[in-house]
């Protein structure tokens, strides 16, 4: 890539709120419309109006000390003490430990849902996957599973030519679209693991919400991402919906607070433990639970004997 699509790559893929979540700052923002606001970590004061972030646009701006604005990049280079290779490397680490984020033009921030969802056209034709590919096989996922859960391989050409897809609907089951999971290393690290369909509302539900009962007594179990659903499917804990990323949206929230227990399994990578730090900081449900997932590994990675023994009540 040249500095210019590495540079342009950075601003669309990396949020904000991904910079101030790796410093341990995020907590102490607060939403105020299409903003959060708090202290600011350029100039380390403590006024909690300081710095403003609009998650949209995804800009920011001090109005004390700094008195001075900009974009992602500009916000990693002075975070770095202006050092253009550490802020480089920084920004590279975070692309690639945030890829299943959507890109921007397509990110769901929680407000102003109806904007969003008319952009948005279901896609409500049926695709034939194959759920016979190694990339399943070597999650331990069975073929029955993959197909249960309307997933496979797209041998075919557009938007899912070579991924694995999953089938999106909306809370009631109707279908949405498909997203799919890039397979091609190079695409991962250009253009992120995941392709959403475009305007999707991914912030307005919960991946396999209609399968599952909300107000059952085993409560719900919130993961990252789709092939985790399945695998606690395969272990015998049928109650799992999935984020698809670590951010959570007050319609998701809203969803959540159903079930009378919410167990957080996210993945064990550094974004997956920051986040369940900020969740729990923020007091994602009243009866929350948390199981963290080994170090450097994702729940699809874990057999189902020992997922069976993380998820055992205690
Ligand atoms: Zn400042």
């Amino acid at each position: 890539m040249s500095h210019s699509a590495r540079w342009r790559h950075w601003r669309t893929r990396i949020r904000i709120v991904a910079i101030l979540d790796a410093i341990g700052r995020l907590q102490e923002f607060r939403v105020r419309g299409p903003r959060l606001v708090g202290p600011c970590p350029i100039h380390g004061g403590d006024n909690p109006q300081a710095f403003s972030v609009h998650q949209e646009r995804n800009l920011w701006f001090c109005f004390t000390r700094c008195r001075r604005g900009g974009n992602v990049v500009d916000l990693a280079w002075l975070l770095s003490a202006q050092s253009w290779p550490r802020t480089a490397r920084w920004l590279e680490q975070l692309a690639m430990a945030s890829p299943d984020l959507t890109p921007l033009e397509t990110s769901q921030t929680g407000h102003d849902p109806g904007e969003r969802s008319r952009l948005f056209r279901p896609y409500t034709r049926h695709l034939l996957l194959d759920p016979a590919h190694p990339f399943f096989r070597k999650l331990g996922l069975t073929p029955e599973t993959v197909s249960r859960f309307e997933a496979g391989a797209w041998h075919g050409k557009g938007l899912l030519q070579r991924t694995v897809a999953v089938r999106l609907h909306d809370l009631e089951g109707n279908p949405l679209g498909y997203a799919g999971r890039r397979l091609d290393p190079a695409e991962v690290r250009d253009r992120g693991k995941w392709t959403w369909p475009p305007h999707f509302p991914k912030g307005d539900g919960l991946w396999n919400w209609h399968r599952i009962d909300p107000d059952g007594p085993a409560g719900l179990v919130l993961v990252e991402g789709p092939w985790s659903v399945m695998k606690l499917w395969q272990a015998d804990v049928p109650n799992t919906v999935a984020l698809g990323g670590v951010y959570v949206t007050q319609a998701q929230r809203r969803l959540m607070a159903r079930a009378r227990q919410l167990t957080l399994f996210l993945d064990g990578d550094e974004v997956g433990q920051a986040a369940t730090t900020r969740l729990v900081a923020q007091g994602l449900h009243s009866r929350l639970r948390v199981i963290q997932c080994p170090s450097g590994t994702d729940p699809a990675d874990l057999s189902e004997t020992a997922l069976a023994r993380l998820l055992e009540p205690i």
